[in-house]
């Protein structure tokens, strides 16, 4: 049956991927977004579908549209960005979750949160099952994303219990692919553009921190999944590929895939930068049936073709 579905922050990285898989799966899709970090070109190959439908409003605000969905992602995710205006991203994480919820409240709609790895903060647990409560600095400069995304599983589950809402929170780990933001600031799209550019890659640290990299279609499935999985499912899930990697291990698998001359140079290591993240995801292989196919040499070539394409085309970013 086709559902009308909302996705908030539908022109970013993620949100275009879902709006273009739900298209194709013959629902109805409304994408919501203020263009912080979105772009209209993530969106240029659905504009013509008499399905989809683009409306520019920022989430912080109250929203009264009809929908059966809603697939809340409005959310800058890069810390370059988050840190821009922190009162902003506390903002959107926590008056976007309220909106958000409030809508599906009056349309009785199931409602899905993108929540995130940063809410285990600098864990020491590792890898990170659903049930570890995390390590949050709650005052430093990633507080932002970190306690507002938490506080945002605290109003789901909240309403959840109070209001009977049907919700599903997923907590994703690093994923990457095309249509991440040449000038995003995470480290694939960084490394990508500078081997290709020939430039220095620039390793923040030593170095030997981690982290574990998911190709967005994985992802994408594991989101389709949760929200059709049982309402007894409400999460929170993680969704992530828990193959680990040095940062010095991902320059040097970017730098042979692109034939770069680029050279390794070090930069400060940003504050409270995690030092290992790697996704437990027990329960998403026992009740979604899900886990990531895509390997991390298989997505960066992918992802390495669409940022060769963006730039030898010269195209304005
Ligand atoms: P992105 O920056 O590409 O997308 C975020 C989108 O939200 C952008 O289109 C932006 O313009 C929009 N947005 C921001 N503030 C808004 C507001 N107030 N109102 C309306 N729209 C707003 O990032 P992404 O990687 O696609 O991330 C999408 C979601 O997934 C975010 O909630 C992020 O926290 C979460 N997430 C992503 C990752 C990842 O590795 N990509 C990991 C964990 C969590
Ligand atoms: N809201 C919205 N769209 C709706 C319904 C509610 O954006 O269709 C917003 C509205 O701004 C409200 C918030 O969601 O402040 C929370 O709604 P809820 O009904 O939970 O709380 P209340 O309106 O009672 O404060
Ligand atoms: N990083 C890096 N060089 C860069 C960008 C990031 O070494 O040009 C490091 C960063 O310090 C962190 C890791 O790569 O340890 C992942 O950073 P990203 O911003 O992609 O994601 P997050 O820290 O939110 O997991």
């Amino acid at each position: 049956m086709p559902k009308r579905i909302l996705v908030t922050g539908g022109a970013g990285f993620l949100g275009s991927h879902l709006c273009e898989r739900l298209l194709n799966d013959g629902h109805d899709v409304l994408c919501v977004d203020n263009y912080f970090t979105g772009t209209k070109r993530n969106l240029v190959p659905l504009l013509d579908h008499p399905h989809f439908e683009v409306m520019r409003h920022d989430v912080t605000f109250s929203l009264y549209v009809e929908v059966d969905e809603i697939y809340n992602l409005a959310c800058p995710a890069s810390p370059i960005h988050y840190q821009h205006d922190p009162v902003q991203t506390t903002k959107t994480s926590v008056h976007g979750a309220i909106n958000m919820l409030g809508l599906a409240k009056r349309t009785r709609a199931k409602i899905f949160q993108s929540s995130t790895s940063e809410v285990y903060g600098d864990p020491d647990i590792h890898p990170q099952p659903e049930s570890y409560r995390g390590n949050v600095n709650p005052i430093g400069p990633r507080a932002c994303y970190d306690e507002g995304k938490r506080c945002a599983e605290t109003l789901f589950f909240d309403y959840h219990r109070q209001h009977k809402l049907r919700i599903r929170v997923a907590r994703i780990f690093n994923t990457y692919g095309p249509r991440m933001h040449p000038n995003d600031g995470r480290v694939v799209s960084n490394f990508i553009v500078q081997a290709l550019k020939n430039q220095p890659i620039t390793i923040y640290g030593d170095g030997k921190q981690t982290r574990s990299f998911c190709y967005v279609d994985d992802l994408i499935e594991g989101f389709v999944r949760l929200m059709d999985a049982p309402d007894s499912v409400t999460g929170p899930i993680n969704l992530g590929n828990p193959g680990e990697f040095t940062i010095r291990e991902l320059a040097e698998k970017v730098i042979k895939l692109t034939n770069s001359k680029s050279k390794l140079i070090k930069k400060p290591l940003p504050v409270d930068d995690p030092l290992q993240r790697q996704p437990d995801i027990r329960l998403a292989k026992k009740v979604l049936k899900w886990q990531p196919k895509v390997k991390l040499d298989e997505g960066l070539g992918k992802t390495i073709a669409y940022f060769d394409h963006l730039l030898s085309a010269g195209v304005p970013y």
